[in-house]
């Protein structure tokens, strides 16, 4: 089981990597840039080869980064849109000399005049920002809950924006187990998540997932919201984490934790929970790394 969680890169990114490697996680997430104002740190060459080294020596088997919340692919606004293209360019060449796999963004948000232009607008964006990236991370666009005027609550949505992109650049897609479940997916059985499965592969085919964002659900079924929960105590419970980390898709899928630890040290036990939940003992899982 290949099972990461959202962590900061404020200490730079080799220090990522030991602070995963403390918490018994073979992989971690972390924001290519301020979550808040959009700054993006230094990456010095040095800095570069301590990470892929240090990576490799912890045996870290998925490392991805994901575009700050603030970064809005769908605004209707030309400076954020140019601002949107610039750092989806710059952030998937950094992940790509970093060696990361993915580079996963909320698709963003649509404006008065509605989602089809909004829709054309997050395609345009992705056009531009990721055009003549031959090698690389993935591109994955995220399942959203799709509250309020948040694009992504629709697999449809994601669907068309994949279908409009793949021949031109590499796209694919990122689950999140508490966005899913707040857009009506009901992950809590193997039948709920092979519906999912089944209208995944009929839109887009399921190979385009490649990763899994693994929360608990504090917003009920269908409500719309996003509210990341700890996991088992949320509306999927214990049960419901279970069938998704043991379903026999769901699981070859790297899982990264997104949920609301106080301190990072909590990251370890909410792994060591869904490693019990997936039937994996501590010595069982001696492979992990
Ligand atoms: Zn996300
Ligand atoms: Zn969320």
């Amino acid at each position: 089981m290949i099972i990461g969680a959202h962590l900061s890169i404020s200490k730079g990114y080799p220090a990522a990597v030991r602070e995963a490697a403390k918490l018994g996680l073979n992989g971690f997430q972390y924001f290519t840039r301020n979550p808040r104002g959009g700054a993006i740190r230094r990456l010095a060459v040095e800095e570069i080869a301590a990470f892929r080294n240090e990576r490799g020596a912890a045996g870290l088997k998925a490392v991805i980064a994901h575009l700050p919340y603030t970064v809005n692919l769908g605004s209707s606004e030309r400076r954020l849109q140019e601002f949107a293209t610039m750092v989806v360019r710059e952030d998937v060449e950094r992940a790509r000399l970093l060696g990361v796999e993915l580079v996963v963004a909320h698709p963003g948000h649509y404006g008065e005049e509605g989602r089809e232009p909004g829709l054309a607008r997050v395609a345009e964006v992705l056009k531009s920002g990721l055009s003549g990236q031959e090698e690389g991370p993935v591109f994955c666009l995220e399942t959203m809950a799709g509250q309020g005027h948040e694009i992504g609550g629709r697999l449809e949505e994601l669907a068309a924006l994949i279908k409009t992109l793949e021949a031109e650049v590499r796209i694919g897609l990122c689950l999140d187990s508490a966005h899913l479940f707040a857009a009506g997916w009901d992950l809590r059985t193997w039948a709920g998540i092979d519906k999912l499965i089944t209208r995944v592969d009929e839109l887009v085919g399921w190979d385009k997932v490649r990763a899994l964002h693994l929360n608990d659900s504090k917003a009920p079924l269908g409500s719309r919201r996003d509210r990341h929960e700890l996991i088992g105590r949320g509306e999927l419970g214990p049960e419901g984490i279970r069938a998704i980390v043991t379903h026999p898709e769901l699981k070859k899928l790297p899982f990264f934790l997104e949920t609301p630890v106080k301190e990072y040290r909590e990251y370890a036990s909410e792994a060591k929970l869904v490693r019990s939940l997936a039937g994996l003992t501590e010595e069982a899982e001696d492979d992990r790394v």
